[in-house]
Formats: structure tokens, sequence, C-alpha cells
């Protein structure tokens, strides 16, 4: 059973170093520039159009992609790499991240010709926001029972329903929306859905906001109400999107960001304990830094996996699960560690930065599917369901 889960022994080869030397020299001069502070505790979702412009121009977006859509054919390694240098700078990707992640790979996959010589090239150049359109109010972890209806008209569709949770739809120029194109069938519950670019500035969409635990405005409801789409922006197979929308899930869960999210909190403890913490500290410490260096080995294997043209959906879901479930861990057990280390500047950042992440930890589990769906893929994936 255990031979279901396979991490390939993946190294980053010598040209992703040389680019993180890069990386790391550009975010330094942004940040000596005044351009974003890795310290101010709002990691995620950060918006800077003019920062992602610069991402942009340097070839850090669409890294893999064809170069005639403005990509720039490197390796998911190499990928991988910016990705994690980014999050770990915490600099403000939110504009260009989601497009750059997914959406961009399934217009790839998916997209007409001119809808890819259109769309990709402004993604590449950092100009371009995409959201993800995929739960609704009364589905969320069972994708299938997607309600909001799709239904052919003159040129194309007509949409009408409510997508909720949908992460920076009001920043967002472009939604990959999953769509109920036909009724299910009672031989298979999954057929009948489609996905479609959505153009969110089209007339029959309305963007409200909805606040997380701590007050921040990171996703919204997006209610349709016979929002037109034309024939082109259906993507793929008619009723079939199932198939597609569960491969795009595996490069939305296997990446650095599962880990790197909150974990911060590891390197502010560092700061906080000084160069010599007691014992009970350095154990702390020592144990954080191997989990996280198991998680990032996995995360490297499932990179290479992409990069070798294979689909590693039960290990990108296992890079999730652990990669979230850890996370949750690092609020109480930097507090605890951190609790008799004395006043200061650090002092007063680590405090800042521990009370956004204690906020943040509950969504880890819940955003890009659930700790209890994943198990279910994973225990699918060792045959045991
Ligand atoms: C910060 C954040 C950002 C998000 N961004 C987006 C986005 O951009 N686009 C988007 O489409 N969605 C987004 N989501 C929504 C997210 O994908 C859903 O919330 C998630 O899939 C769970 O769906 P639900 O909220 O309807 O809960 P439910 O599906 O109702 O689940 C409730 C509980 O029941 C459990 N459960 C459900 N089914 C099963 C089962 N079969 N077996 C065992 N347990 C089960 C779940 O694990 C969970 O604990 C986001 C969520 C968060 C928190």
């Amino acid at each position: 059973m255990a031979d279901a889960i396979h991490f390939d022994q993946v190294r980053l080869p010598e040209p992703a170093q040389a680019l993180r030397r890069e990386v790391r020299a550009f975010l330094a001069d942004e940040i000596a520039a005044g351009t974003f502070d890795p310290r101010r505790g709002v990691p995620t979702q950060v918006f800077d159009a003019a920062f992602s412009r610069k991402v942009g121009a340097r070839g850090w977006i669409g890294m893999t992609w064809p170069r005639r859509y403005g990509g720039g054919e490197r390796s998911f390694l190499e990928r991988y790499v910016v990705t994690e240098e980014f999050r770990i700078a915490n600099a403000p990707v939110g504009l260009h991240f989601t497009a750059d992640r997914q959406s961009g790979p399934m217009l790839l996959r998916h997209g007409s010709e001119r809808i890819k010589a259109e769309i990709l090239p402004r993604i590449t150049r950092g100009e371009c926001c995409f959201c993800i359109g995929m739960s609704e109010p009364g589905s969320g972890s069972d994708l299938f029972a997607a309600q909001t209806r799709a239904t052919r008209c003159d040129g194309g569709w007509r949409v009408t329903g409510t997508k909720i949770w949908t992460t920076a739809a009001h920043r967002a120029d472009y939604m990959i929306g999953l769509f109920r194109t036909s009724p299910r069938t009672r031989e298979d519950r999954r057929f009948g859905l489609t996905q479609f670019l959505v153009d969110m500035r089209a007339p029959g969409i309305t963007v409200s906001p909805i606040s997380d635990m701590s007050g921040r405005r990171e996703f919204d409801e997006v209610a349709f109400d016979d929002a037109f789409m034309p024939d082109e922006h259906a993507l793929g197979e008619i009723d079939g999107a199932w198939k597609q929308a569960t491969s795009e899930l595996a490069y939305e869960r296997s990446g650095p960001e599962r880990f790197l999210e909150i974990a911060y909190l590891v390197f502010e403890l560092v700061r906080v304990l000084g160069d010599r913490p007691d014992a009970r500290g350095a154990e702390g410490i020592g144990r954080m830094v191997a989990q996280l260096h198991a998680l990032r080995r996995m995360s490297v294997s499932v990179a290479g996996m992409l990069e070798a043209g294979k689909e590693p959906t039960l290990e990108g879901s296992l890079v999730k699960d652990l990669g979230t479930t850890w996370q949750q861990t690092l609020p109480t057990r930097v507090r605890d560690l951190a609790a008799f280390a004395g006043a200061g500047a650090d002092r007063e950042v680590f405090d800042a930065l521990l009370e956004y992440a204690t906020l943040a930890a509950p969504k880890l589990t819940i955003q890009g599917g659930t700790t209890e769906i994943l198990r279910g893929i994973i225990a699918r994936g060792l045959g045991l369901r």
C-alpha cells in the first residue's frame, strides 16, 4: 500500500541555486527601497501593482510557459525557488499569484488560441489578476454539488447563481468559474460541470465583501444574474470539467506557500530567543526546523514530479495536509517557547506577528481543500476506499 506514495528524490540543480541568489538580491533591493516590509505581519494577499510589474519584467511570472505567450520556458524547480523566496520574504505577490500558479496553466491547456495570445502575456507582465470560483454557499468540499447554472443562449451562455469565499474577487480581472451546464446523471454525479473564463467586469456580476476573522477583506461573495459568457469562454470539455478542476488542484495544493504562510513565526522565534537559547528553546527550534526541512523536501519533490510531466495528486495532497496542520501548531509552540524572552523591538514584532498568525491559522486547513477531504484523497490513493 505504501508503494502508492512516491516522492522522487529531487535536488535543486545549480541553475535553480543561481536563480535563488538573483531573486534574493532583487528582494533585498526592494526591501531597502521601502517597497515592502517583510516583517509587517500581513504576509499574504498584499497587492502591489508596481511590484507585480517589476516581477513580470524579471521573467518570474509564467516561468514554465512557452515563450510565444510571454513565458520563460524554465523548469518547475526554478519556479519553485522563486515562489519560496518570495514567500519567505513576505513579498506582495497578491496580484499575480493565482494567475501564475493555476489560472495561466489552466488557460494554457484549455483556452482557445485567441484567449491564450491575449491573456497569458498580460499575466506574465504582472498586469492581470485572477480569482477561482469553485465554492458556493451549498457546495464547498463537494464541488460536484455546484448549482450556479450556465444556460445556452445565442452566441454563448447565461450564468445565474452565487460563488462564495472567492479570494481576491474584488481585485480580479478574470475568474475561472465552475458552472453547471447539465444536470448530473444517476450514473455519474460528477457529470454536468464546465469551467469558464469569466470577465469580472461583465454586466450581471456583483462582488460583495466578506471579512475574515482577522478583520481583513481577503475574499468575497460573487453573484451572477444572467451574466453573459461568450462561447469561446467555455474552457475544455463541456460537462466534463471535473477532470480539469481536479488536476488544477494539484498545482494549488503542493507549493511551498502551503507550509510557509505563517512559518515566519519560526524565524521570529529565533530572533527573540537570540544567539544562545536555553536547552528547551534550542530543542524546540531544532524540532521545528527539522520538520520544515522535511516538508520542503517533499514540496521540492512534487515540483520535480510536475517537471517530469507526472500528476502527483496524492503527494500534493500530502504536502498540503502536513504543511497546514504543521503550521497550525506553530502559534502555540512558539508562544510557549518565547514565554520568558525579554522585551525589545524584536519582541514587539514577534507579538504582532503571533497575534496575526493566531487569527490566520484556522483557515489554513480549510482553504484549498479541507483536511478531511485531503485525507479522503490520500486514502483513495492508498487503495483504502
Ligand atoms: C481563506 C480561504 C480562502 C478561500 N478561497 C477560495 C477561493 O478562492 N475560491 C473558492 O472557490 N473557494 C475558496 N475557499 C473555500 C474553500 O475551498 C471551502 O471553504 C472548503 O472547500 C470547504 O467548503 P465549505 O466551507 O462549504 O465546508 P463544508 O464542505 O460544508 O465542510 C464542513 C466540514 O465538513 C467536512 N466534510 C465535508 N465533506 C466531508 C466528507 N465527504 N468527508 C469528511 N468530512 C467532510 C469538512 O472537512 C469540514 O470540516 C476559501 C476558503 C478559505 C478559508
